[in-house]
């Protein structure tokens, strides 16, 4: 297959590496354009949550964000995160990830920007890794099936390389 051929796919890969910080200025813009259309209200409290989170990286719980926000601000309720949070996944602004311990844990959803995720069964650690070449078998895989990818989620758990030597001494 050719390496430059246009894919069947929505997200231009490897647009932006993950080490790319987000563009907080629109993140903000597409939030409110998004409040605006579904008549919703923004509060200081959400606004705070919000700041928070846009400026955080990794795979944050409720629990994680509620307590950088109440860094800032103590009287912030768990249910004002978990609202906001909620409202940020629905707007696309969010990503809501299950990683198969229960937790609802949230990222930053970046623009041009796709990646998968490596998850220690163990310890809980997380490694993003966007890989062309397996990009481009999903791709294919899906065409064989008559399917034209939209978007997909490609988890991968096993154990870190601490938690594998551990085992090992253990
Ligand atoms: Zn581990
Ligand atoms: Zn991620």
């Amino acid at each position: 297959m050719d390496k430059t051929a246009p894919l069947l796919y929505e997200e231009p890969l490897a647009a932006v590496t993950l080490e790319t910080p987000p563009d907080l200025d629109r993140l903000r813009a597409r939030l409110d354009e998004y409040m605006t259309q579904h008549g919703l209200r923004s509060t200081a409290q959400r606004r705070l949550v919000t700041e928070t989170f846009f400026s955080s990286t990794g795979h944050l719980t409720i629990d994680d964000v509620l307590e950088r926000v109440r860094e800032r601000n103590p009287k912030v309720g768990y249910a004002t995160v978990y609202r906001t949070l909620k409202l940020l996944a629905e707007s696309g602004l969010a990503y809501e990830r299950h990683f198969g311990d229960g937790a609802s844990r949230y990222e930053v959803a970046r623009e041009d920007e796709h990646h998968d995720h490596l998850i220690c069964l163990d310890c809980g650690k997380i490694v993003e890794f966007e890989d062309d070449e397996i990009e481009r078998l999903q791709v294919a895989l899906a065409e064989r099936e008559g399917f034209v990818l939209k978007r997909h989620k490609h988890e991968l758990y096993g154990l870190c390389p601490r938690c594998r030597e551990r085992e090992r001494d253990g």
